[in-house]
């Protein structure tokens, strides 16, 4: 599937998932931009071409094909199942359980089985290492791992991305934005939370 970067940008600003601005993230940090994943999640349509795009990527990547896709709760599992079935593979779901990820309702992974995990945004790494810890306590291969967007600040892991944002932010007293007097917003309510 061929589609250039700034198309998928396009489309990541269309739908919303892909704000421009000044926000303040979770970790009370600020930043220039924001996604919201759940903007491509909440249109079947769309979380398809883009599971299309990590399959292209997947395939142009990955010299073996795995035998199986995981998908990290919430938006890995809806991505994860669309990616396992136009490769036509089965599909394993990791539900959060005690802060960690854990593998319910009969799941399995086998030993020696080449698995691929598939999840939403990257951004601290946190929530990949954790599907990670689960698939090698299963002695499972990890074979590769691909994010819809990648926006980690430094690149420590080998990780597939639709869309790579280095995700520049900043402590309050060093925020490029607040010293413009940019009004700052919650990313999450879209309220305005500091005129300036
Ligand atoms: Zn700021």
């Amino acid at each position: 599937m061929d589609i250039s970067k700034s198309e998928i940008e396009r489309l990541l600003l269309n739908l919303g998932v892909l704000k421009k601005g000044h926000f303040i993230l979770t970790s009370k940090r600020h930043s220039s931009f924001y996604f919201e994943k759940f903007r491509i999640l909440e249109q079947p349509h769309y979380a398809s071409l883009f599971a299309q795009i990590m399959v292209s990527k997947l395939k142009t990547n990955l010299k073996v094909m795995p035998d199986l896709i995981c998908g990290p709760a919430t938006g890995g599992m809806i991505l994860a199942f669309e990616v396992a079935r136009i490769l036509q593979l089965p599909c394993i779901y990791l539900e959060k359980k005690d802060g960690l990820f854990a593998l319910l309702r009969g799941m399995n992974i086998n030993p020696g089985q080449k698995v691929v995990i598939v999840d939403d945004v990257l951004t601290t790494g946190k929530s990949l290492y954790l599907a990670k810890q689960v698939i090698n306590e299963k002695q499972g291969i990890i074979q590769g791992q691909v994010v819809l967007i990648d926006r980690r600040t430094k690149a420590d892991q080998d990780v597939i991305s639709v869309y790579k944002a280095a995700g520049e932010d900043y402590s309050e007293d060093k925020c490029p934005m607040c010293k413009q007097k940019i009004p700052l917003t919650d990313p999450k309510t879209g309220k305005i939370i500091k005129r300036s």
